[in-house]
């Protein structure tokens, strides 16, 4: 995992696929269920949608999930032939190119339903109808559950689509209230028997519940952060749950400065050298996904010891107070990694950011090369 960086490389995030693919199996043996969505969306949560749908798929995901059909056909166009679902659609979106390439598509509106089924050629347009059970974003309200049921059934007779899903989305508020989704969930269920539908997955658990709720569980879970070895808990790691980190975050030192005490460290000097000492300079800024929020806090692993950043993060650096440790030019640091290899977590990264572990790993930049480790 670790090693020298490519010539030239100043912005790494190390993905390590074999980590993806223990990640899907482990949760896989956790959920027991038939069907496992592996979540890829976002560019695989940042860690490259390709990579993740190969290690998930390797690790025995049976479909794989985005939100927009762009996601959906640009894995298509590199070559992803698994089943692949996505569910969230422009006012105005034109379906056919999806349909075309086997896309499978989510559908929160009778409207929605009746675009999709217009779209259809010649081989019916597989949905996957999705319930609002509670969480106020898409979804078939209640109050028309029974004419989207009923329109669905006509339109597969009419052999225009195919209800292969049923499908929600939990709030992850407390046990009761997911509970509460649950049952509203089961209730659709039974009102899409009665109307003649046979859906061959009904999936409503993302990480949390599928670890949490077996209740929730049913044919599939839909899972993403998990995937990729985070926790979706505040009281449980990583490792505590059996799951590896995927993503290691790291830059070398680029410039390393001996100064006086009372030096001041980046804009604003809310940081300054209590005593003479040493600044390192590392070339990750916000424009890189490290937040601005963890200046003065975030955590970082250099010659095996721990730093934090010092003063505030800018847009393409941050300087690093390291005292009298003896760091050089080209020494790797590291963000955040897997901790059973001593980096800090990305969810240390959060804590100290005031957010959550999935927004520190998907808002990791452009700028950031992504290599794949097997
Ligand atoms: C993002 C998303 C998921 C995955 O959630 P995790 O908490 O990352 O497992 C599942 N379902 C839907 C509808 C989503 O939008």
């Amino acid at each position: 995992m670790s090693g020298s960086f490519p010539t030239g490389v100043m912005r790494e995030a190390l993905i390590d696929r074999g980590a993806i693919e223990h990640n899907v199996r482990q949760l896989r043996a956790v959920a027991k269920t038939r069907e496992f969505i592996a979540v890829v969306k976002a560019d695989g949560y940042g860690h490259g949608a390709l990579t993740a749908a190969r290690g998930a798929i390797a690790g025995g995901a049976t479909r794989l999930g985005v939100a927009d059909v762009s996601e959906a056909l640009a894995l298509r166009d590199a070559g992803v032939d698994h089943p692949l679902l996505a569910w969230l659609h422009a006012p105005d979106a034109d379906f056919a190119p999806a349909l075309a390439r086997d896309v499978e598509l989510g559908v929160s509106s009778v409207a929605e339903l009746q675009r999709i089924a217009a779209q259809a050629g010649e081989r019916p347009a597989v949905v996957h109808l999705k319930f609002e059970t509670g969480l106020g974003r898409n979804g078939i309200a209640q109050s028309d559950w029974h004419v989207a049921l009923a329109e669905a059934a006509r339109l597969e007779a009419e052999g225009r689509v195919r209800v292969d899903g049923l499908f929600s989305h939990v709030s992850g508020t407390s046990r009761e209230d997911d509970l509460a989704q649950v049952r509203l969930f089961e209730d659709a269920i039974a009102a899409a028997a009665a109307a003649g539908l046979d859906p061959s997955v009904r999936h409503l658990a993302a990480t949390a519940a599928t670890i949490d709720l077996p209740e929730a569980r049913f044919d599939g879970v839909r899972v993403g952060v998990g995937v990729y070895g985070l926790s979706p808990f505040e009281d449980r790691s990583s490792a505590a749950l059996g799951l590896r980190p995927a993503m290691t975050l790291r830059a070398p030192v680029v410039a390393v400065r001996r100064v006086r005490a009372g030096h001041g460290a980046s804009y604003g000097y809310e940081h300054r050298a209590e005593r003479d000492t040493t600044f390192v300079l590392v070339p990750l800024g916000y424009a890189d996904g490290v937040p601005r929020q963890a200046s003065n806090r975030g955590p970082l692993r250099i010659r095996g010891r721990r730093f934090q950043v010092a003063g505030r993060v800018a847009m393409d650096q941050f300087v690093v107070d390291v005292g009298d440790v003896d760091v050089a030019v080209g020494d790797q640091v590291v963000l955040f990694g897997d901790p059973l290899r001593g980096a800090p977590t990305a969810t240390d990264w959060a804590d100290a950011a005031g957010t959550i572990n999935y927004e520190i790993v998907t808002r990791i930049g452009a700028r950031v090369r992504r290599s794949v480790v097997e």
